[in-house]
């Protein structure tokens, strides 16, 4: 990773660099952060006669070498102040919390537009709505692109930014010409290295957000981080890491609960963690508690599925949705824990 001793490198010095980096068979991949870019060196960095010639230049702060599976998610990676900042909204700050319906009925787009005015009353300040669902069984609701009109209305009437889930390669281009915020990286997906590519190069110049969800059956941690790295290596670190719950499920509960992971996520990685209690639990009278717990474990945010009506609701809603009261308590009592645990004074 080259840090430049300004914020960036002049285009005479990118290019400089880069010929050095050609010699040695490795490439130049700018990570642009708000205020300051660095340079990872993608390929084998260990050549330690290209690093003496990088690290002569006079415009060259210095050579950071972490060995690291994930070097630009790694904690000790220079982005660790980097900060995702969502509809002024900034991770590490506050709570964020992300909340919305499972998936949108495209034939009832009121019940969308309803529960989207709820939650951000309740005090969401991200609206989730699945365009394109991952469904276990083939001849249920897959979703539908109509809806991604409705969840764009439903921004535009709350001013809230929005979540949605991407598929498969096709459905990025789409959901970014909308104006979607965040894109989701659903627990299916979460090892899909062709999508996380196909994701990271899309988003490599914009201000556009991935919430990745954990894989259902990943295991150690830095499999989680390292789909997270492949992201980060186009260039953009907006990245957050989202435990879901995994497979085999704890009895009783739809996934095995995994907010406890949130501590371990982070001592190596300086991505927030945003926890779903929603998909973890599976059921709506679980969920408030597996919030407070994740905020308790030191989560940065929740991502919760909420429905004005859960019975009339398709995909989970009927099940795990939080109706906007039971929303908006859990989210006052998850701030006021999240304040407590870090000492801030509830204003
Ligand atoms: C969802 O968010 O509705 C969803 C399908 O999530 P996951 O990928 O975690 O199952
Ligand atoms: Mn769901």
């Amino acid at each position: 990773m080259i840090l430049p001793k300004s914020n960036r490198l002049t285009p005479e010095q990118l290019t400089e660099v880069t010929e050095i980096v050609t010699e040695f068979g490795c490439k130049i991949q700018p990570i642009i952060g708000a205020v300051r870019t660095i340079y990872a060196i993608v390929g084998d960095e260990r050549e330690e006669l290209m690093i003496n010639r990088l690290e002569g230049l006079p415009y060259v702060e210095r050579i950071d070498r972490i060995q690291s599976p994930f070097k630009l998610m790694d904690k000790r990676s220079d982005l660790a102040t980097h900060r995702i900042t969502i509809g002024g909204a900034t991770l590490g700050e506050e709570l964020f919390v992300i909340a919305g319906a499972c998936t949108i009925d495209p034939k009832n787009p009121n019940y969308f537009y309803e529960t989207a005015q709820a939650v951000k009353e309740a005090g969401a300040h991200m609206l989730r709505g699945g365009v394109w669902k991952p469904r276990t069984n083939p001849y249920t609701f897959q979703g539908d692109v109509k809806s991604l009109d409705i969840l764009m209305e439903a921004s535009r009437r709350t001013g809230l930014p929005v979540d949605t889930e991407v598929m498969e390669e096709g459905h990025i281009k789409v959901a970014l010409d909308a104006g979607v915020t965040c894109l989701q990286i659903g627990a299916r997906n979460a090892l899909n290295y062709s999508l996380l590519r196909a994701i990271g190069r899309a988003i490599a110049e914009r201000d556009t957000v991935v919430l990745l969800k954990r894989g259902i059956h990943m295991g150690p941690i830095n499999e989680f981080i390292s789909a997270g790295e492949y992201i980060a290596a186009f260039g953009n670190p907006n990245i957050i890491l989202c435990p879901r719950g995994t497979a085999p499920s704890l009895d009783g509960y739809r996934n095995h609960p995994d907010e406890s992971i949130t501590p371990l996520l982070k001592e190596k990685t300086w991505a927030p963690v945003v926890v779903d209690p929603s998909h973890s639990v599976g059921k709506a009278s679980y969920v408030p508690a597996c919030a407070l717990a994740a905020v308790a474990y030191g989560a940065d945010g929740l991502c919760i599925e909420s429905h004005v009506s859960p019975s009339h609701g398709i995909g989970d809603d009927p099940k795990q949705a939080l109706t906007p009261d039971v929303l908006a308590e859990t989210i006052t009592q998850a701030k006021q824990l999240w304040a407590l645990r870090r000492g801030v004074k509830i204003g």
